[in-house]
């Protein structure tokens, strides 16, 4: 994927004079990063809140595969996915650490593409990069992640929190990121068949950046905060709807019902879905990599919410023993599987 007629070799620089070549741009932005990059450890503060800390291992050819994800939208997603675990606490991250480990194959204008990726994503959600570490590789391409946030203690939301009769949210909408997976795998396949063909993207704009581009939801965190609402539980939805949602009734010794034809799905996503001959709400509950934020709320929040256009209340949680259930558009009742994406399946 990465074309370059520079090729500086990473000899030339060795690690420390790579970390200070890569890592010039970002700036400390938060008082609570007290030491960033340049000492043996990162030095933070934070004196009246609690800290939440998530890390990510992503490998090549496990979690992404560059025959399709241009090195700039890796950095980016590598760093938001990990981001969206701190959004899921209802946190807000302030920090990461950014850790890679590269096969001789990569020249410095490679892994210059995968930080600018780090960088746009930390300018965006206003994170400081404190930290990594950068290795060789005998095989592939690794990069890992550790984000740093910070939420009031009476803030932090919790996957087991769920309550009988709380109503099931959802914002944005789900599956895209599965049929944008699902287009460039078909096109990746037609040109390994054939090179001379150009893959055919064409108005699948959207749902090819769900899957390349995906955003974690700290405008939700926020909006949630203006609102004055906490949710009771929350999950950010990474392997598909189904899966979360039998996390949080599991933590939460609950059951839920959710309603088939509430479950918000993009008209490309749907449409697309169609013409591949998959079911659209398959993708949404099994498909995954959506970095939607799911989360329940009292009844009594309703109110409040519900002229958000943005978040879907898809239905709502029972008791344990009714298990977790969606009832389809022709009034069917299924019980819902997890049968999410998952790493080790392959
Ligand atoms: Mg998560």
């Amino acid at each position: 994927m990465f074309e370059n007629k520079e090729r500086t070799d990473l000899a030339e620089l060795g690690e420390f004079g790579l970390i200070d070549h890569l890592t010039t741009n970002f700036k400390i932005r938060h008082e609570t990063s007290v030491k960033g990059i340049g000492d043996d450890a990162a030095v933070l503060n934070s004196p009246d809140r609690q800290v939440l800390i998530s890390t990510d291992l992503l490998l090549e050819g496990v979690h992404f595969d560059l025959a399709y994800v241009p090195l700039m939208h890796l950095g980016y997603k590598a760093v938001q996915v990990n981001l969206s675990d701190i959004y899921a606490m209802n946190g807000i991250a302030a920090q990461i650490t950014f850790s890679i480990g590269l096969s001789s194959k990569f020249p410095l204008e490679a892994v210059e593409e995968i930080y600018k990726g780090v960088e746009l994503a930390c300018n965006q959600f206003n994170i400081d990069l404190i930290g990594g570490d950068t290795s060789s590789s005998k095989q592939g391409l690794v990069i890992s992640v550790t984000s740093i946030g910070y939420a009031a203690a009476g803030d932090v939301v919790y996957r087991n929190g769920a309550n009988e009769g709380d109503l099931i949210c959802v914002s944005g909408d789900l599956g895209g990121a599965y049929v944008g997976l699902q287009i460039l795998e078909r096109e990746k396949q037609i040109f390994l068949e054939n090179p001379k063909i150009q893959p055919d993207l064409e108005g699948k704009d959207y749902i090819i950046e769900r899957q390349l581009k995906p955003e974690g939801r700290r405008d939700i965190v926020d909006l949630l905060a203006q609102m004055k609402i906490v949710p009771t539980s929350m999950i950010d939805v990474s392997d598909g709807l189904a899966s979360e949602l039998m996390h949080i009734c599991k933590q939460s010794e609950k059951g839920c019902t959710i309603y088939e034809e509430k479950i918000p799905i993009d008209p490309m996503t749907y449409e697309t879905a169609r013409e591949l001959g998959i079911d659209p709400t398959v993708c949404a509950l099994n498909g995954g990599e959506d970095y939607e934020l799911l989360f329940t709320i009292k009844q009594a929040d309703y109110d409040r919410l519900k002229h958000d256009v943005d978040i879907s209340i898809i239905g709502h949680i029972t008791d344990q023993a009714s298990g977790c259930r969606m009832v389809s558009k022709s009034n069917v009742v299924h019980e819902l599987k997890a049968q999410g994406w998952s790493a080790f399946k392959k």
